[in-house]
């Protein structure tokens, strides 16, 4: 089991509606958050203010991505200036969603990512291969440099999560193994240990992401490298989520 806190983040996506998002709110205000975990959610952005407004304050809202700059002429992006005025601590930067529809480089998600950081909001940076790159054996390769694409723009990690998600395994039901999850999370931090410091190494979290739901989290959360989880579509299920989120107890 992982020697660091816990960290859960439920990514809604674009889904939801006013009354669904009430009913979610309302479900997740029922969980009962354990000591040494995080809970973070992270509704449309459309949806955020009146989710931070009725969420208990036990659990933490994210935006799913932001921009670089405080504000200007951006037609249709949020800034994470923007995000800390509504009581918006966290966002999560460079979901593979974004980087494949929205061409999404490793350097744009680390200037993101360094700008949130500056402007105060935690950032949840995701990383993940394809299913021909673990085919072809350059797993490695791909989420270190991804991760590379975040550590050349910052200095200090204490407000990041590193979620490893997988782009095979995200909405596909198809969740990698606790082992081959352990595999990528050592990896990443020894990539960490060598290329920033051991201390950052031993004390960020890396999360895991890619079909975890109600019936799988506990297995996966035994392993001592896997220091919580990203969820999507487990997360519009409050009682399923109120599993994962018990997972580690
Ligand atoms: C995600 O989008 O971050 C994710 C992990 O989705 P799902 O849990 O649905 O695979």
């Amino acid at each position: 089991m992982s020697p660091r806190n816990f960290f859960i983040g439920g990514n809604w996506k674009m889904n939801g509606s006013v009354a669904q998002v009430k009913s979610l709110v309302e479900g997740l205000n029922k969980i009962n958050v354990p000591a040494q975990t995080e809970v973070v959610v992270a509704p449309p952005a459309l949806y955020i203010d009146r989710v931070r407004a009725n969420l208990k304050k036990e659990i933490g809202v994210a935006a799913q991505n932001s921009y670089v700059k405080a504000s200007g002429a951006y037609t249709g992006e949020i800034s994470p200036e923007q995000l800390k005025d509504l009581g918006i601590d966290w966002v999560i930067l460079g979901h593979s969603e974004r980087r494949e529809y929205f061409g999404e480089s490793d350097e744009f998600v680390g200037e993101k990512t360094a700008h949130a950081l500056k402007a105060g909001v935690s950032v949840i940076a995701c990383i993940g291969e394809k299913l021909e790159e673990r085919e072809a054996n350059v797993t490695a390769d791909v989420v270190t440099r991804q991760l590379k694409g975040v550590a050349d723009k910052i200095n200090d990690w204490t407000n990041v999560v590193v979620a490893y998600e997988p782009v095979w395994a995200i909405g596909t039901g198809k969740v990698a193994t606790p082992e081959q999850a352990e595999e990528v999370h050592v990896t990443l931090r020894n990539w960490l240990s060598t290329n920033v410091s051991k201390e950052v190494a031993d004390s960020v979290r890396i999360i895991y992401g890619g079909s975890v739901n109600a019936k799988n989290a506990a297995e996966l959360a035994t392993k001592p490298n896997i220091d919580g989880f990203l969820v999507g579509g487990a997360s519009l299920k409050p009682d399923d989520f109120n599993t994962i989120v018990q997972a580690r107890l």
